[in-house]
């Protein structure tokens, strides 16, 4: 589950351990758990994406079983500060929340989302949406034009994710 491809493998995604960790770590296992979600950020090399770091929750986010609001604080900040330590190596590349459910799957309300914020995108490039599931990740980026491609795992099932 940390490596990703689309469109016939020209477009790649790797995911590091200290990512998938982050998503370990906000698993929706209990009925209580709320939703949880953040900024994406990482290097990009050509059509291909290593995600280096995700946000996890801040205290300003609104939580709930089904939803999740990024608060004004925390993950903006979070981005900035890595886009200039790295001299503009890491930068912003999408972003990612739990759902309750074993495989994801975007919502309405998630794809209306990443259409807005890949329509914002300065520098022109997909927004990469995740989803972290009880034993499944959904991956699609958007293109500024409203675009989706889905990408697919090149391992069969997320040994990380299921226990
Ligand atoms: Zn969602």
């Amino acid at each position: 589950m940390m490596d990703w491809t689309a469109n016939e493998g020209r477009f790649l995604i790797h995911l590091l351990p200290d990512v998938m960790a982050v998503f370990e770590a906000y698993v929706q296992r209990s009925l209580p758990d709320p939703e949880s979600g953040g900024i994406l950020l990482g290097t990009v090399h050509g059509p291909h994406i290593e995600v280096t770091h995700a946000t996890p929750p801040f205290p300003t986010d609104r939580r709930t079983r089904y939803s999740f609001e990024r608060g004004s604080k925390g993950h903006t900040e979070v981005a900035d500060q890595m886009w200039e330590e790295s001299r503009g190596i890491i930068r912003y590349i999408g972003e990612w929340h739990t759902h309750p459910e074993d495989y994801p799957s975007p919502s309405g309300i998630d794809l209306r989302e990443w259409k807005i914020s890949a329509a914002k995108r300065t520098d022109g490039r997909p927004v990469i949406g995740l989803i972290v599931g009880r034993k499944g990740i959904y991956i699609q980026g958007t293109s500024a034009a409203g675009k989706a491609i889905v990408y697919q795992t090149l391992l069969g099932n997320c040994p990380a994710l299921d226990q």
